[in-house]
């Protein structure tokens, strides 16, 4: 059995990262792929489910799970907990699933310190108007409310040479392309050969 690949996706809100995350799993792939859950104080938004978009808590249950050693990593993002439960990636991981975790830049410090091995990946919208353009596109939101999250936007970008791989989503098709190719360089590394093909390079070496 091959362990999972495990992939950090990082990027500042409005690049696109939720769309590239869905358009990859339902294209599907040779071995299965899942995202991670995460625990969150923030109240769900409207069509959210919990246990599947993310397990909502209240505050002091999450403190408790923090206390317990529950969580991978966990951070506090505008104002609300998130954190990543290990039990379930670990899980999964074991079971050959390549796990996604959707968290950010302070949540990737966190698992790369526990996970070297932990491939990580920021997506940049291609230019900063671009940026603006898609924040205002979402809604009626007031110009101090893009302001805010254009500067929160600029937070998380200032963290982007802690990442091994960048894909800037201009085109989405590329970007998708971009991201299941890390996603297959990932598998092809030998490192994953050598677990999957422990018969074929056994026979190559035999002495007859
Ligand atoms: P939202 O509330 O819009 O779903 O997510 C807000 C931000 O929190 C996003 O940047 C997202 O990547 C980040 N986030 C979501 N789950 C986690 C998590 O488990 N840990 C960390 N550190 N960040 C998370």
């Amino acid at each position: 059995m091959v362990n999972g690949n495990l992939f950090i996706l990082s990027s500042p809100s409005g690049a696109g990262k939720s769309s590239l995350i869905s358009a990859l799993l339902k294209q599907g792939s040779a071995r299965p792929l899942q995202m991670s859950v995460s625990t969150t104080t923030r109240a769900p938004r409207p069509g959210e489910e919990d246990g599947v978009h993310y397990h909502f808590v209240d505050k002091a249950s999450f403190e408790q799970q923090i206390k317990d050693g529950v969580f991978y990593e966990h951070a506090e993002v505008f104002g609300n907990y998130y954190g990543t439960s290990a039990n379930a990636i670990d899980e999964r991981l074991a079971q050959g699933v390549d796990v996604f975790l959707d968290i950010d830049w302070q949540g990737a410090q966190q698992v790369r310190m526990k996970r070297p091995d932990v491939t990580s990946i920021f997506i940049a919208p291609p230019s900063r108007q671009e940026l603006e353009n898609r924040l205002r596109g979402r809604g009626q939101d007031s110009d101090e409310v893009i302001a805010d999250r254009m500067a929160k936007a600029q937070a998380e970008c200032s963290h982007y040479q802690e990442f091994d791989y960048i894909i800037v989503n201009d085109d989405f098709d590329t970007a998708l392309a971009d991201l299941t190719t890390i996603v297959d360089n990932q598998r092809l590394k030998r490192s994953q050969q050598e677990q999957a093909h422990q018969d074929l390079f056994t026979d190559l070496l035999a002495n007859d």
